[in-house]
């Protein structure tokens, strides 16, 4: 296990390249072998779509979006646990840690279209605190495959409250999913919201100060 995971942050530096394509200047991790068969079958999508593949605008299109949802589904590549192991330290310090507003992309499971929209992540230390900057990273590392919400919020929890072993985690999501707001189902801006607590968190009272905390009047 932890051979593979240093596998894996070796990779992180050495197979790193420049995505050239607008939208996403960044860090991108290609298997090409992969990105070539994948190609391969979006051209014959394109085709029963009704699409000419051979059109000039969709020539390199199949390629485009192959290396897309690679980049859209990289989390399959991290360990998240690794994530939180690689910044911990033991610390006394037991009140409330929160990060809000992490900014999260994912791909539903269901119609592998986008679901977006931030994370709200909060434990209370129990003699290790973590880098802030993992939480968010934990969270993309699970948010970076095929998806639904609710899974994507018990398995952030369950990272958290499996390595650090705190007193509690609270992990709330609200997002908007494109398969709702683009196949017109429901209405245009509805959001989504999810929640997964553990330990301190299922009392009422640590879980309304979270929640406050996190509320949109809090920001100002
Ligand atoms: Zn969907």
């Amino acid at each position: 296990m932890n051979d593979h995971s240093r596998d894996i942050d070796d990779r992180d530096s050495d197979m790193v390249e420049q995505n050239e394509m607008n939208g996403y200047a960044k860090i991108d991790q290609y298997n090409p072998v992969a990105i070539g068969r994948m190609a391969q079958q979006f051209r014959a999508v394109i085709a029963e779509l009704g699409e000419d593949p051979e059109r000039e605008g969709l020539l390199k299109t199949p390629e485009r979006v192959a290396k897309a949802l690679q980049f859209l589904t990289h989390g399959y590549g991290l360990d998240p646990a690794q994530i939180l192991r690689s910044a911990m330290f033991r610390e006394e310090y037991q009140q409330m840690v929160i990060v809000r507003d992490i900014e999260m992309y994912s791909l539903c499971e269901h119609h592998m279209l986008p679901f977006f929209g931030k994370a709200h992540v909060a434990y209370i230390p129990n003699g290790h605190i973590v880098g802030l900057s993992k939480l968010p990273r934990v969270v993309d590392a699970f948010a970076r495959r095929l998806q639904v919400q609710e899974r994507l919020t018990v398995d952030i929890r369950n990272c958290i409250e499996e390595t650090l072993k705190p007193l509690g985690v609270a992990v709330v999501i609200e997002a908007q999913h494109m398969c709702m707001v683009m196949r017109g189902i429901q209405k245009q801006h509805s959001t989504a919201t999810t929640s997964a607590f553990t330990g301190e968190f299922n009392s009422e009272k640590t879980r309304a100060e979270f929640m406050r905390l996190i509320s949109r009047g809090s920001q100002a």
